[in-house]
């Protein structure tokens, strides 16, 4: 799973240094399935579900699993890569959103917070621990900062498949769920909103947006519950 970790976390940096005004979201995902192969490791998000790409590119009020296409990157957008590799039947999930061009201290904001409350979620998977500790550290960084965090998709187990008991979600209260032990392995994955929590699918079955059309940011890790605590598997 380290394996494959590594290499998606490549293959995101890859498809991110080709992010600039007028590059089209299929082109970032060619990126991505090219990097993925060339290191011998397999999609994980193409086919599965049926859906059609190696990554999930959202852009702006998109949440996630948005489908890539011809849709031209404009300067200013926020470009969520949500993007999985497999290596020995083993899964990696990996989620990490940048401005296009020229952000604005709004939208910096928004990322770092999203970026740091992953961080805190990472901080609380420690063995002894339980999954509402993890949504817990999430939940009370963000709230704080007047942002919503959304609740109808939720971080998860992962291993051999992509999606694996128990939920992690991004809320609620501390000491309850899954008593966490070294071994687990669960993708954290916060998405955090500017404006209210609830969501709304579009019309094509996939892309989840937020229904009030404000901006929203992900950031995603796999990380392994070990002895000495955490260790992030999606990195390089
Ligand atoms: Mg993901
Ligand atoms: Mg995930």
């Amino acid at each position: 799973m380290r394996e494959a970790g590594r290499i998606v976390a490549f293959a995101v940096r890859k498809s991110f240094e080709a992010l600039e005004q007028g590059i089209t979201t299929r082109e970032l995902d060619d990126i991505a399935r090219r990097a993925i192969e060339s290191e011998g490791a397999v999609p994980g998000f193409l086919g599965l579900y049926g859906f059609p790409a190696t990554a999930c590119i959202s852009i702006n009020e998109e949440i996630v699993h948005g489908i890539p296409g011809d849709r031209v990157v404009q300067s200013g957008d926020l470009v969520t890569l949500d993007c999985g590799a497999v290596v020995d039947g083993y899964n990696s999930d990996l989620a990490v959103t940048q401005v296009a061009g020229s952000s604005t201290s709004a939208k910096d904001d928004l990322i770092n917070t999203t970026r740091e409350s992953l961080n805190k979620g990472i901080e609380a998977a420690r063995p002894g621990n339980r999954v509402g500790d993890i949504s817990n550290a999430v939940e009370s960084y963000v709230l704080p900062k007047s942002y919503e965090l959304v609740r109808e998709y939720v971080g998860h187990g992962i291993g051999r498949n992509l999606h694996e008991p128990p939920q992690v979600p991004n809320f609620g209260p501390a000491g309850q769920g899954l008593v966490l032990r070294p071994g687990l392995v669960l993708a954290i994955e916060p998405m955090v909103n500017v404006g209210k929590w609830k969501t709304r699918m579009l019309d094509d079955g996939w892309t989840v947006v937020t229904e009030d059309g404000a901006l929203s940011c992900h950031f995603e890790h796999t990380v392994a519950i070990t002895e000495d605590g955490p260790a992030v598997l999606t990195v390089e």
